[in-house]
Formats: structure tokens, C-alpha cells, sequence
């Protein structure tokens, strides 16, 4: 989608700080980070949200998840903990509306989140 932000970023056409890159997902730093790990994890396909998710994209969407628990277990966070947020429609925070799922953590996360 060509208005997209990180449509943009999946095809290298904006930059950004890559941590992971796989042939359907694509891992990045977020630019205002909110704990010391804040990676976005998302698949390069453009779905806006999760409401736009396919039964074919089963897979797809399990291949992301599965991601960020690799990166969480490179970045050391595993055992201590971390939270895997996908924010879905303006009521809940969402700004980007290309599927996305945060990697937060490197410090503890209070719950319920606001
Ligand atoms: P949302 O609020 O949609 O769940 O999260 C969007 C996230 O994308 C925010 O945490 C924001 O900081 C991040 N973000 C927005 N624009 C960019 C960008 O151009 N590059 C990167 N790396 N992150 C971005
Ligand atoms: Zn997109």
C-alpha cells in the first residue's frame, strides 16, 4: 500500500533500524521507544488490522509471533518478561494502520496497561 508507513519500511524505502528481516516479516526498532526493547514485529503484507485478517493469514500471523519470541530470547528478555501488544483501532491506541505487533520490555511493565 503506497501511503503506508511501514509499507514503506518493509520495502527499505524509509529507513529504519532493522533487527530481524525474514522472506514474509520484518522487525524494527521503534522510533519513540517506551522501554529499553521496543521492537515492532510485523508482516510485510499490508493488513490494517486485526479485524482485516484472513483465514489464509493464519499462518502468516503465527509466523510473526513466533518472531518476536526469538528476538525476545536474543534480546535476553525471555525470562524476565515481556509483553507482545498488538493495538487494534484508535480506541485501543492504534495510530499505524499496518499490522503490528510491540516487543516491550527490559524493565517491568504494570498491569492493567491504560
Ligand atoms: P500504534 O500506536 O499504532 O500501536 O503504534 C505505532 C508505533 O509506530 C508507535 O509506537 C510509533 O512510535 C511507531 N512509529 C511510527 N512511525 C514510525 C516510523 O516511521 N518508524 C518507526 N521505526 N516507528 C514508527
Ligand atoms: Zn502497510
Amino acid at each position: 500500500m503506497d501511503s503506508c508507513i511501514f509499507c514503506k519500511i518493509a520495502k527499505h524505502t524509509i529507513q529504519s533500524k532493522i533487527v530481524f528481516e525474514g522472506e514474509r516479516v520484518i522487525a524494527f526498532e521503534d522510533l519513540n521507544p517506551q522501554a529499553p526493547t521496543h521492537i515492532l514485529v510485523i508482516p510485510k503484507k499490508h493488513i490494517s488490522t486485526l479485524n482485516d485478517t484472513l483465514p489464509e493469514d493464519r499462518d502468516l500471523l503465527g509466523e510473526v509471533v513466533l518472531t518476536a519470541t526469538e528476538i525476545a530470547r536474543d534480546r535476553q528478555i525471555h525470562s524476565s518478561g515481556y509483553r507482545l501488544v498488538c493495538n487494534t483501532n484508535r480506541g485501543a491506541g492504534q495510530a499505524v494502520f499496518h499490522v503490528h505487533f510491540h516487543l516491550l520490555g527490559g524493565r517491568s511493565l504494570a498491569w492493567p496497561p491504560g
